[in-house]
């Protein structure tokens, strides 16, 4: 094979295991699989966080909440429908049945979309109310809650409300206004809430920088007491966390409190991505390398092929030239630059500092020494699109 990714079990289980520790006992962790698991494999991962003690998944539709129930199924680990799965993006009706047929918890926020889910399913089908408090992207707004409610009540035999969440859009950042606004507006909606004759059993909210940023924001122990305040138990949703990456806790302006990173140092990435080298070469001084020849050599130079580029997901900003610095590859424990453009398949490194590479060996793409924060950083983007975009055959390890 030229060039595959292996996932870590031991290590996305150790991750599931220090954010459960540290999100305490109190709170609960959904295990986050959407997007084929952030680019892991969502049939790799889900039996994997399932036996580390995952309760909760969470998915982006019904496609992918049937793909992880088979998963599981095939894993031979599910019980009648444990552990839950969550279908974070609100689908549309003509999902309804799926939801039903697979055993998925559809996150909602309309009576139009309740009215289709109870058309379809054929058992009473637990329902997590999503509140929007200021994302403006997705969960009902507070001048429209009281319908829904209304209409919950009314329906209770045939959808149950089973837990309300919300999500924030600044979880990373500690004393965030934005955050705290958030927070306000969800007590909000919870009062009114208890007010009806609802009970949700779960309330959820914030990410993997929510539990890395607890203790100077103090999400965690919110949502635990506005949980129990309710008679409910509390949850916090990660993702990104459980794959060994986090984004760096920030800092509101003007804020002086702490601001420490929790998990973050202590998160191993999950993925290496590796290839094997296809061709080694020699160059004279002055020779042109790549598409456009953005790079010369400036004297004797050895280049190894490498049989991956942005068709298989590694960005085309780790290119370089003789005056910008891109990205690299790791070969025999030390650092090959990338030299000239990525291509599509091929990728040309530098191994002129580097001893015997030879055909055949293995460099490590991304991984360790060579990180998702590393070719973000080159990209300038978010571990999360660096992760979701690698394309490459995957296995267990
Ligand atoms: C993706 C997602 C998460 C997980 O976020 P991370 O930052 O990856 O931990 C949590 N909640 C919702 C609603 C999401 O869509």
């Amino acid at each position: 094979m030229k060039s595959w990714v292996e996932i870590s079990a031991s290590r996305l289980a150790a991750n599931y295991r220090v954010l459960s520790e540290t999100a305490g006992s109190d709170v609960a962790v959904l295990a986050v699989v959407k997007a084929d698991a952030y680019g892991h494999g969502a049939g790799l991962c889900a039996p994997v966080l399932a036996q580390a003690g995952a309760r909760w998944l969470g998915v982006t539709d019904a496609a992918e909440g049937a793909a992880v129930r088979s998963a599981l199924a095939a894993a031979g680990i599910e019980t009648e429908d444990q552990p839950h799965i969550l279908v974070m993006s609100e689908g549309l009706p003509e999902d309804a049945e799926a939801l039903a047929r697979h055993r998925l918890t559809p996150v909602v926020s309309t009576v139009e979309q309740m009215r289709a889910l109870a058309r379809s399913s054929p058992v009473p089908l637990g329902v997590h109310l999503e509140i929007d408090t200021g994302m403006s992207r997705q969960g009902v707004v507070p001048e429209a809650l009281g319908a829904v409610l209304h209409w919950l009540e009314e329906h209770r035999d045939v959808i149950r409300l089973e837990g309300v969440m919300t999500h924030f859009a600044s979880a990373e950042v500690a004393g965030s206004h934005q955050t705290l606004e958030q927070r306000r507006r969800f007590e909000e909606a919870m009062e009114q809430i208890t007010k009806t004759s609802l009970r949700p059993e779960w309330i959820h909210a914030g990410n993997s920088s929510a539990i890395d940023n607890y203790v100077s924001d103090e999400s965690l122990r919110w949502i635990a007491q506005v949980a129990r305040s309710v008679g409910a138990r509390a949850m916090v949703r990660s993702g990104l966390g459980l794959y060994g990456y986090c984004l760096p806790v920030e800092k509101e302006a003007g804020y002086a409190g702490r601001a420490d990173a929790q998990v973050r140092s202590r998160l191993l990435p999950v993925m290496t991505w590796k290839a094997r080298v296809t061709g080694v070469r020699e160059i004279e001084a002055g020779e042109r390398i790549g598409y456009n020849g953005t790079f010369t050599a400036e004297h004797r130079m050895r280049l190894a092929l490498v049989p991956v580029g942005y068709a298989d997901g590694l960005r085309r900003e780790l290119s370089s030239t003789n005056v910008r610095v891109g990205g690299w590859v790791v070969l025999k424990g030390g650092r090959a630059p990338i030299v000239g453009r990525v291509s599509m398949n091929l990728t040309v490194v530098d191994v002129t500092s580097l001893a015997d590479v030879a055909v055949g060996d293995e460099a490590i793409v991304l991984g360790e020494g060579v990180t998702a924060d590393d070719h973000a950083q080159l990209a300038e983007t978010i571990p999360y699109e660096i992760l979701c975009g690698v394309r490459v055959q995957r296995m267990l390890r």
